[in-house]
């Protein structure tokens, strides 16, 4: 009996297995992780290419039946079961390939721990639902794109293998699915750094970004963040950027906050689009993300504008972050229109200003 809450549907067809198993082009010297083996029908051929297979499954039954499968085989001693959940482990073994025919329910997860590696994989071959798997191949203006499409495109090279029809389960699941190949293209970039502008700038991704950077609490964070910055560098902090222009840094957050509301008066009830499309992506969210969409959803509901004294330094940061936005160009954009490139340039140039999001 197979469990449908573990995501358990099992491959039947060979072909597929043999083709996911390709994608991945292992060599006898890899270390393979094989998040939820099932009843091995993937292992087995991992086994026969790869120095070494690591299958992470969370059902015992299941660890039992692929160890079985192989007992008393020369591919016996190449494989190794971790009983577990995956997304539980404070990290994922290091390996040089990553495959999985991926339980529905973490998708999303497992993506965002294998981006966050240290070192992942050089390659990932990786079956989702098709909806799951239209997001991480959106491009700007579509509307899947999101956060995820965002982070997967940037570390990662991207590409849709195969189609696979629900006929090809055990049970069939609802849904149809895609096989995608992720192939490591690692910028040197600390992935908490780009991932936490984009859950700012994804928080509310119709919006622009100077609205999305004009939110008391990004700014509050900012300014924390800024103040670390100095105090680790031994940087005295430049006040005089807004001492000189004490007004029109005043001007400046006011038109900041102008902006939110005539941004929601020109999207009206197209703002949220019915779609909450980040809702996976949430679950694992640090507090003070979900304190600013708390925080954001408290201030949407009394649409009254922020007017509080601003201390020098919240100044001295909320002109440097328009200093940034508007040297950039991306003020008036908004997440869903910027690619990857427009969002590292903005880190770059958040960096060049001091300012940090992890
Ligand atoms: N690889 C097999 C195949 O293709 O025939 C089975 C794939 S089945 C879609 C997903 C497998 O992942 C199941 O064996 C399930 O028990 C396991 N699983 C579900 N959630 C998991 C988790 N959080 N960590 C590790 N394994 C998980």
């Amino acid at each position: 009996r197979f469990d449908k809450d573990f995501g358990q549907h099992i491959l039947k067809n060979p072909g597929i297995s043999d083709a996911i198993v390709e994608k991945a082009f292992l060599k006898p010297t890899d270390v393979v992780v094989e998040v939820g083996p099932g009843t091995g029908n993937i292992t087995v051929r991992a086994l026969e290419k790869a120095k070494k297979v690591i299958a992470i499954e969370l059902d015992p039954r299941m660890g039992a039946e692929v160890t079985k499968r192989v007992q008393g085989t020369p591919l016996a001693k190449k494989l190794e079961v971790i009983l577990g959940d995956v997304i539980k482990m404070p990290e994922m073994p290091p390996c040089d390939a990553l495959i999985s025919n991926t339980p529905y329910q973490i998708s999303s997860p497992l993506i965002f721990k294998m981006l966050s590696m240290r070192n992942p994989p050089r390659v990932a071959v990786l079956m989702f639902q098709r909806e799951f798997a239209k997001r991480l191949v959106a491009r700007p203006g579509d509307a899947l794109y999101s956060r995820l499409s965002v982070n997967v495109n940037f570390w990662a090279t991207c590409k849709h293998i195969m189609k696979v029809g629900k006929q090809n389960f055990k049970p069939p699941p609802k849904v149809e699915s895609d096989d995608i190949q992720l192939g490591s293209a690692r910028p040197n970039v600390a992935f908490e750094e780009f991932d936490g502008l984009l859950r700012i700038a994804f928080n509310r991704k119709n919006k622009t970004l100077r609205a999305a950077f004009s939110i008391k609490e990004v700014l509050a964070m900012c300014e924390r963040n800024y103040k670390i910055y100095c105090s680790l560098h031994n940087i005295p902090i430049d006040e005089s950027i807004a001492a000189d222009d004490d007004d029109a840094a005043t001007t400046a957050a006011m038109d900041v906050d102008m902006d939110v509301d005539d941004d929601e008066n020109e999207l009206g009830d197209n703002d949220d689009q019915g779609m909450d499309d980040e809702a996976d992506e949430d679950e694992e969210m640090p507090t003070f993300f979900k304190e600013l969409k708390d925080a954001e959803a408290a201030k949407e509901a009394s649409k009254t504008p922020s007017r509080n004294p601003k201390s020098k330094i919240a100044l001295v940061v909320r002109a440097k972050v328009n200093k940034v936005l508007t040297g950039t160009g991306l003020a008036d954009k908004r997440a869903r229109q910027c690619d990857q490139n427009d969002f590292l340039k903005l880190l770059l140039a958040f960096h060049e200003e001091g300012i940090h999001f992890s």
